[in-house]
């Protein structure tokens, strides 16, 4: 069957082989899988609630600590967070939990729950500066508690990687818009289009809220100083960010290098098979042995064509030809490409925002910095840099913020 870039490729369960998966459970009495899941989904509850077939159950367990439960469902690690620790691994293979939290979630959106309320107003204010999911879920655990929440967002859209990163055929735009307007229709005041640091000022919003959130993700990409000016070189995040606003209606040459071996890349590669692009090269600087991306999404990615080659960083470019060295053995190559696609990484602008970053991350553990008003969280905050860890953090960095300020 022809795949096509904005299907999603996993179809998803039906009601009789959802139900077949929730009753491979072991209904384990210390749940593991619930104690590995990082935001606290507790699945061993939620599958359960399914085995009993109250759908209605699971969604209110999901949504009690997830807002973002449809995407996480789609999109988390699994294999390295709740399936790893489901006690099946050492029988035969883990619960499909993502699988089963995807029916429930679905379930949930075609039956028109409404499980998220806002608490009554304590008359406080915070400002978030950045939507993505864990500027996001703060949002919902503030409105929650009572805080009125203002989100600040240089973009048109809210969503952060969400809207503009990750795929549409692992992550469709209704579901993220969904799940988003949900959220904002809890009560949240959304300033798209506004720059913290340029269209408005931290010092102004520390003036007009009680504290101020930064949000901010690894929202730029990293560029390679050879790269910069060329005329064929795009960077992965500018990519698959024109490609998702375009959904999938974007003109893209026939034979296109793609450099870079994390997830990311893998997401360029596929997509641009997807957009049914002829040759795919993806030159990574890491053995096979050394590879950063997944094994899933690389056995996904060369089994869609593309071809990986590995062991290489780039030496020199001229218009479109780039020479490799081999970083191990005494070796060069040379690709030429209609398109270079850059995959080396994101990091985050926290220029105007008093914020000194090491590493991409502030120096220190927790939410609060040494202003008193400022707090951080997201992909800026130590941790995962994943979905499900922002999640966490968004929620951690609210109740702190609560703690501090004494909101009830
Ligand atoms: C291509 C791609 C694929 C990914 N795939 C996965 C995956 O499959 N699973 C997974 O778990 N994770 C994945 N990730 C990682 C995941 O998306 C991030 O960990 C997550 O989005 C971080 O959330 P965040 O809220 O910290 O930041 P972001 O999602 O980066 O959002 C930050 C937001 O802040 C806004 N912003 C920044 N500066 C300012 C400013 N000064 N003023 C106003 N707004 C500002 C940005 O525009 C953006 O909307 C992927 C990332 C990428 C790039
Ligand atoms: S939110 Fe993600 S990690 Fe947590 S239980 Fe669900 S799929 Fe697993």
């Amino acid at each position: 069957m022809t795949k096509h870039y904005d299907q999603e490729l996993d179809s998803g369960y039906t009601m009789t082989t959802v139900m077949a998966e929730a009753a491979r459970c072991l209904l384990c009495h210390d749940a593991p899988c619930s104690k590995a899941c990082p935001a606290h989904t507790d699945p061993a509850k939620f599958i359960r609630s399914v085995r009993f077939r109250n759908f209605k159950g699971a969604a209110e367990t999901i949504r009690e600590n997830n807002a973002l439960g449809a995407i996480c469902a789609r999109v988390c690690p699994t294999e390295k967070y709740c399936q790893l620790a489901c006690a099946r691994c050492g029988i035969d293979t883990p619960i499909d939990i993502g699988g089963i939290q995807r029916f429930v979630t679905d379930f949930e959106q075609q039956a028109k729950m409404d499980i998220l309320e806002k608490g009554p107003s304590n008359g406080l204010k915070v400002a978030i500066v950045g939507s993505g999911p864990s500027g996001l879920q703060a949002a919902t655990t503030l409105l929650q508690k009572g805080y009125a929440v203002d989100i600040y967002e240089q973009q048109a859209k809210a969503g952060g990687y969400l809207t503009y990163g990750i795929p549409e055929y692992r992550l469709p735009n209704d579901i993220v818009d969904f799940e988003i307007n949900r959220i904002l229709n809890l009560g949240a005041t959304i300033h798209y289009n506004t720059t913290i640091g340029q269209e408005l000022t931290l010092a102004a919003l520390k003036t007009s809220h009680d504290a101020v959130i930064l949000a901010i993700g690894a929202s730029q990409a990293k560029m390679l100083p050879m790269f910069e000016n060329n005329a064929y070189t795009e960077t992965a995040v500018d990519f698959l960010a024109r490609v998702k606003t375009n959904q999938g209606h974007v003109t893209v040459p026939d034979n296109v290098l793609v450099i870079g071996g994390g997830d990311v890349a893998m997401d360029v590669a596929t997509t641009l098979k997807l957009l049914n692009v002829p040759q795919v090269t993806d030159v990574v600087y890491e053995t096979f042995s050394e590879f950063k991306a997944s094994k899933k999404e690389l056995e996904a990615t060369q089994q869609m064509g593309v071809t990986i080659i590995d062991g290489y960083v780039p030496d020199s470019i001229n218009d479109n030809t780039v020479t490799f060295k081999h970083r191990k053995i005494n070796g060069q190559i040379q690709v030429q490409a209609d398109k270079i696609i850059l995959a080396v990484g994101q990091v985050a602008d926290a220029a105007h925002l008093d914020l000194t970053l090491e590493n991409n991350e502030v120096p220190f553990t927790g939410y609060q910095t040494t202003d008193p008003k400022v707090f951080v969280t997201g992909d800026i905050a130590q941790g995962d840099k994943t979905v499900v860890w922002a999640v966490q953090k968004g929620k951690e960095v609210a109740e702190t913020i609560d703690a501090v300020l004494g909101g009830h």
